[in-house]
């Protein structure tokens, strides 16, 4: 894997094309993202950094408790010291604010993260806005987001920016390709499609009100999915040749986790494609541990 200088940013160069073969080379989101994070610990080594992320859970949802452990093991690799904060299923929507305050001002954390999903009695949007805006790694404040769509931000929500960084290590360049994004949430769809369009694409969004999704997703050379819909992509819903990215996590029948593409079908057509699990999973995270990394020097 090469690494080369594209303008300001430096692009991971991952995949080599093979037009020549059937099948589609896989991007390896697992070995991009240790990539970045070599990175990351490389640069708090030479400068003798000290960074801090908080994670703050609120009850008991299984999966929540494993990304966060998943998160704490990215922050060792880094050399990122992070701090748990678990809540009972049944904490005020005050006391976790209160928290998150306390957070706020103290200067040995760097980066707040509030793992979602939270107990229906509180406010995700209340929580996410009291997160100060230098200390918004997730990138879930309306602000954060909004600043995508003026070309101006600090930090940039971790799932869209990992799907840039998996799209570049193709090579690949995004200016005048047609892109389509399925899925509008706050979180994923909506970011995505602004950070395709900021790199001069012409991006067309899909969602569940869409009324034939294979006839926009035909058009697409770099398709992203992130409808969290078990096999919602299938093969014919494809152009040949096209970069697909499977944002979604889902559970098969069989309880194995997936994404919304059909991978094996899609293959066949696509030059590109992410796998579920070791695609966007692992970037997403990579990407939380380079805001982190951000927010220390937005903030010296
Ligand atoms: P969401 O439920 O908030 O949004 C889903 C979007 O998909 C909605 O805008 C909806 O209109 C659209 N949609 C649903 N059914 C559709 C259909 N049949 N046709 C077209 N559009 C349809 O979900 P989200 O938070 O944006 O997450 C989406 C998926 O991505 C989920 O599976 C989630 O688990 C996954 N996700 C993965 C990562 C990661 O790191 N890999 C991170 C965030 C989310």
């Amino acid at each position: 894997m090469a690494a080369k200088i594209q303008g300001k940013c430096q692009v991971y160069l991952l995949a080599v094309p093979k037009r020549c073969m059937l099948m589609a080379e896989i991007l390896d989101g697992v070995a991009l993202a240790k990539r970045i994070k070599d990175d990351i610990k490389k640069e708090i080594v030479q400068k003798n950094l000290e960074v801090g992320l908080a994670v703050v859970l609120v009850g008991n949802d299984p999966a929540s408790r494993i990304y966060v452990n998943n998160k704490k093991k990215d922050c060792e690799e880094c050399g990122i010291s992070s701090v748990e904060y678990i809540f009972s299923e049944s904490a005020s929507q005050e006391e976790v604010i209160a928290l998150i305050q306390r957070l706020n001002s103290d200067k040995q954390i760097n980066g707040i993260l509030i793992q979602q999903p939270f107990p229906s009695h509180i406010d995700v949007f209340t929580v996410n806005e009291s997160v100060s805006p230098l200390k918004d790694v997730d990138a879930f404040r309306a602000d954060t987001v909004g600043r995508i769509a003026v070309g101006s931000y600090g930090f940039l929500p971790c799932t869209p920016a990992g799907v840039m960084e998996l799209i570049h290590s193709t090579g690949v360049p995004v200016a005048g390709k047609e892109c389509v994004v399925v899925g509008r949430s706050n979180i994923v769809g909506k970011p995505m499609a602004l950070m395709l369009l900021n790199e001069s694409a012409t991006v067309t969004i899909c969602h569940s009100r869409t009324r034939d999704l294979g006839d926009v997703t035909r058009r697409a050379d770099i398709l992203v999915s992130a409808a969290g819909r078990a096999g919602l992509i299938t093969a014919e819903m494809v152009k040949k040749g096209a970069i697909v990215i499977d944002v979604g996590m889902n559970r098969d029948k069989n309880g194995r986790l997936c994404g919304d593409v059909d991978f094996e079908g899609a293959s066949k057509k696509a030059d590109y494609i992410t796998p579920v699990p070791g695609g966007v999973g692992p970037m997403t995270r990579a990407l939380l541990m380079k805001n982190t990394l951000t927010a220390k020097s937005l903030q010296s």
